[in-house]
């Protein structure tokens, strides 16, 4: 009645497909494509966070090393000024020495004149030395050119000398002078004491402001960036950018100079209220004198290459970002769709698409699958072989269709009564079902065979003329406890020799054979 053929080879090939660690990989991903997409995105945000940190620390060791850049540009004006103050000083102490001298003013004016001063006197931004005596009138200059109309006697310096014996060298504030056509100086100025200790005039070196502005010149501290030497009083002696109008005015009152007050050196950040720019101070005492140096580029300068470099960083992470989260949410709903695909194209395979039982290719996997547990397990194994009676000729009365709609019905009236989920139910070919029931001894299998018979019998079909059509089936079971000798196959020809049986026997009836335990040849019996 029945040609079994067993049907492996496709499932063997799909099976070690699925072994492989690729597969797994790309159904683990597919099965959670939202895990992938997150592990995508989680990795894009770590490169951000990566980019982020060491731009971070970028920015830092650009303001760092601008920090250490003005820390030796502060200390480069400072040594500066402090070598040429000592350079002043001594030529100051010579002009005290030859001054307190009674000698010194008995000698002709040119000789006075090369006691007096000494070669510092010709530096470059030296305005003038001279002696002032106790009345602030000049009595001796380097040039030789004496005026005796102009009195010096109410200058900063004059007075503090006059007044204090021990103020040592003293710098004064700016001054336009009365003897240089008004060009803008500071003074450099020594006591001058006679034997006894009291106040015989001024020795006065008169350096040119020019001399500041000069040594801040060579300085660099970029486009906005801002250096300056001061009085720590606040009084502006030089400054770069250059604002002539600024010399020798007071900064005192500006926020900078609330950080510097108190302290000999130091950095700091604060907005210019000159000009709104943010800057970076630093700034230092002279040692030993009032003059402080300040260099203060731009933070914007500072950061500019910084920030040049983090654009295009910042960019690229961000595009790279956005290309690995797009691509792995791609890829992770790609594989998910390739999966669901590939799963739905399986359970294609193994059902029969007008039933939607399984076919004959899952059933014979399936009886393996039952003879081996059954075999191992020690417990009997059953099968049906179900057929439509006279389907030939249902099918020439009312045609294909409606045969096919029968079919339907049948397949869905032996799957609702066989329930449990380890059972097999398969359209074997044409109007024939095969089942298996695993664990399920002769008894239980003809019980259930007989249910179907009668749940089959009780079908109405309603066709042309509402004439109701009933059907009926005939079905073969064979039972048996597997051993070592026999086979799936057997089991199932078993129960395809009672179907034959039963058709012989009238049709619309169960016919049952046991196969004895250890027995491998077989026979018929109801
Ligand atoms: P028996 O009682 O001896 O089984 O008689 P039968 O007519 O059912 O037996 P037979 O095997 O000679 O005929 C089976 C018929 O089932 C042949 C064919 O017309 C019909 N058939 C097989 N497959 C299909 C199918 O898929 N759809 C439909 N509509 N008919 C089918
Ligand atoms: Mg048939
Ligand atoms: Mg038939």
């Amino acid at each position: 009645m029945s040609v079994l053929k067993p049907v492996f080879p496709l499932n063997q090939r799909l099976r070690k497909r699925t072994l492989a660690w690729e597969a797994a990989l790309a159904r683990a991903v597919g099965n959670h494509p939202f895990v992938a997409g997150i592990a995508g995105t989680a990795v894009a945000a770590a490169m951000a966070g990566l980019t982020f940190v060491s731009l971070y620390a970028g920015r830092a060791d650009a303001l760092t090393h601008a920090h250490e850049t003005s820390q030796s540009l502060v200390s480069i004006i400072g040594s500066d000024l402090e070598r040429n103050i000592e350079i002043y000083n001594l030529s100051l102490r010579a002009m005290v020495d030859g001054a307190q001298r009674p000698l010194t003013w008995q000698l002709s004016p040119g000789l006075r004149q090369s006691v007096l001063f000494d070669r510092a006197t010709d530096a470059e931004y030296l305005g003038g030395a001279y002696i002032l005596g106790t009345d602030g009138k000049v009595r001796a200059e380097q040039s030789g050119e004496i005026n005796p109309l102009i009195g010096l006697g109410d200058r900063d310096y004059f007075l503090a000398h006059q007044r204090n014996p021990s103020v040592g060298l003293f710098i004064s504030h700016p001054f336009r002078s009365r003897l240089r056509d008004h060009k803008l100086s500071i003074g450099l100025t020594r006591r001058i004491d006679t034997p006894d200790g009291q106040f015989s005039g001024v020795a006065l070196l008169a350096i040119r402001i020019e001399y500041f502005q000069h040594l801040l010149d060579k300085i660099n501290t970029g486009p906005s960036g801002s250096v300056f030497i001061s009085l720590d009083d606040g009084t502006l002696l030089a400054r770069k950018p250059l604002t002539t109008s600024e010399i020798g005015t007071s900064v005192v009152r500006s926020p900078v100079f609330a950080y510097i007050a108190g302290h000999s050196s130091g950095s700091f950040v604060t907005v210019s209220a000159l000009d709104g720019v943010t800057r970076m101070y630093t700034y230092a005492r002279v040692p030993g004198t009032p003059l402080l140096a300040v260099v203060a580029p731009a933070v914007d300068d500072v950061l500019a290459s910084w920030r040049k470099r983090s654009v295009i960083a910042a960019v690229l992470t961000f595009a790279l970002g956005v290309v690995v989260i797009a691509v792995s949410w791609l890829l992770a709903f790609a594989v998910r769709d390739k999966i669901l695909a590939e799963t739905e194209l399986l359970r294609l395979a193994a059902t029969d698409p007008l039933t939607g039982l399984a076919n004959r290719r899952t059933l014979d996997q399936r009886l393996d699958d039952a003879w081996l547990h059954s075999r191992r397990n020690g417990e009997p194994l059953s099968a049906l072989f179900i057929d439509i009676d006279y389907f030939k000729r249902f099918n020439d009365a009312h045609g294909h269709a409606a045969g096919d709609e029968v079919i339907a019905a049948v397949a869905d009236c032996v799957a609702s009564t066989v329930r449990r989920s380890i059972d097999v139910v398969a359209r074997y070919g044409g109007e024939e079902f095969a089942v298996i029931l695993p664990g399920t001894p002769a008894a239980g299998a003809t019980k259930l065979a007989e249910k179907i018979r009668r749940k089959v019998e009780s079908l109405r079909f309603t066709y042309a003329a509402d004439t109701q059509e009933a059907v009926t089936v005939s079905i073969g079971s064979a039972s048996c406890v597997p051993s070592n000798g026999g086979t799936a196959l057997e089991l199932l020809a078993a129960a395809d020799e009672q179907l034959y049986a039963a058709k012989a026997a009238g049709r619309n009836q169960v016919m049952s054979f046991i196969r004895p335990e250890n027995e491998t040849t077989h026979g018929a019996s109801s």
